[in-house]
């Protein structure tokens, strides 16, 4: 059986691993765009030069498991056309290319690896008095305001977004706040609508200098499969069935940000089950076993404050907030956990 997995993310490296271990006979190929796993969940530390947040793809990955450098183009009946003009055959199909970005024009962004590897260049040359502004109150913008003001003490931060952490309940918003005030970081309750030589005009009217404007949200995901002819969302995102299966094309599975689940939100703690769901799926199916159904289980949200702050944000299974919440060198050491856990859970595909 030919597996063709189209991009090598958390939730791409963690299918192509399982099935290789799972599904007997499998010939699994992993196309990716780049030759390295990113660690998307550390490019704010790679911008700020906390943390390497690459490694080489084919040490990610199972023996037996072939890679190939490419980005897929389309998708058609059975096959997968990439970019040199070559195709692949495949049986089944993991789509697993994540999300993307849509930056103001004069912003850099955060969450791909050639944004973050500007911003890191930029960041290095800036000289000490300078302003970074950061946009987006999620976050990856209240990840990204602490890490480069943390990193870069010589440089004024400031966070523009609405409502920043509103993601948080009470107390880890609260504390939340209270981390990016103690670095020094002015919060701004506002929005960007122009960035132009050095000067940001927002929402309101007002206009402020900076030096570096730094896009920290996440929105979209690749138009690969609609333009590939598979049913999308609003979002564009492949609508599935209960097993991740496109409604368009059973042969293809969809797994992480790229996946339309009602209620999932864009995380490497979807990326990862979904893929296990998924490959699971396919195992029992091949050998002619009914699959189960994959279902939403959110634990928490964990948000670097720097290099010795975080708050991890307890969730019910739906994702809806708890109340309770760590904070301090618990939430630091909780967080190692996440990045670690999900990077090295996507190697071995823990638990197969
Ligand atoms: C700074 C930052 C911090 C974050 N922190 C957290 C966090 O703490 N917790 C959390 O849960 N989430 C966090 N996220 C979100 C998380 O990174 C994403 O939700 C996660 O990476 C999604 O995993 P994925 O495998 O679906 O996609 P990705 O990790 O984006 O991987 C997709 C892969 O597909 C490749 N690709 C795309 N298109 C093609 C194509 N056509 N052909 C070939 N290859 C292709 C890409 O190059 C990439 O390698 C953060 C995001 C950012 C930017």
């Amino acid at each position: 059986m030919k597996v063709v997995v189209v991009g090598a993310g958390y939730a791409g490296t963690f299918a192509a691993n399982r099935v290789a271990k799972k599904v007997r006979g499998a010939e699994v190929t992993v196309v990716n765009a780049r030759p390295e796993f990113v660690e998307r969940i550390r490019l704010h530390q790679r911008i700020a030069g906390t943390a390497a947040a690459a490694t080489p793809l084919t040490s990610m990955l199972r023996a037996g498991v072939a890679s190939r450098i490419g980005t897929v183009e389309k998708i058609g009946d059975g096959t997968v056309l990439l970019d040199d003009g070559e195709s692949l055959g495949f049986d089944h199909l993991f789509l697993a290319v994540g999300s993307t970005v849509r930056p103001l024009a004069g912003t850099v962004p955060v969450g791909t690896w050639e944004g973050a590897e500007r911003a890191r260049t930029a960041l290095a040359a800036l000289p000490a008095g300078s302003t970074v502004t950061v946009v987006g109150g999620g976050p990856t913008g209240i990840e990204t305001a602490a890490e480069v003001a943390d990193a870069r003490p010589g440089v004024r931060v400031r966070l523009i977004g609405s409502s920043v952490a509103a993601c948080l309940s009470g107390g880890a918003r609260q504390r939340a706040l209270a981390a990016l005030s103690r670095l020094g970081v002015e919060v701004v309750d506002d929005g960007v609508e122009e960035a132009a030589d050095g000067v940001l005009r927002l929402r309101s009217g007002r206009e402020v200098p900076s030096a570096l404007t730094l896009w920290a949200i996440v929105e979209g995901v690749p138009e690969l499969a609609a333009r590939s002819g598979l049913d999308v969302d609003a979002e564009g995102r492949v609508v599935v069935d209960a097993y991740l299966r496109s409604v368009t094309d059973q042969r293809i599975f969809a797994v992480g940000d790229c996946a339309g689940v009602a209620g999932s939100r864009f995380g490497c703690q979807t990326a990862a089950p979904q893929a296990r769901a998924a490959a699971d799926a396919l195992a029992r199916l091949a050998e002619g076993r009914e699959p189960e159904p994959y279902a939403l289980r959110y634990v928490a949200r964990c948000v670097s404050l720097g290099r010795k702050d975080a708050v991890a944000q307890f969730t019910h299974p739906d994702d809806s907030l708890k109340e309770s919440y760590l904070k301090g060198g618990t939430a630091v050491a909780f967080k190692r956990i996440v990045y670690t856990g999900t990077k090295y859970g996507s190697r071995k595909a823990i638990g197969a």
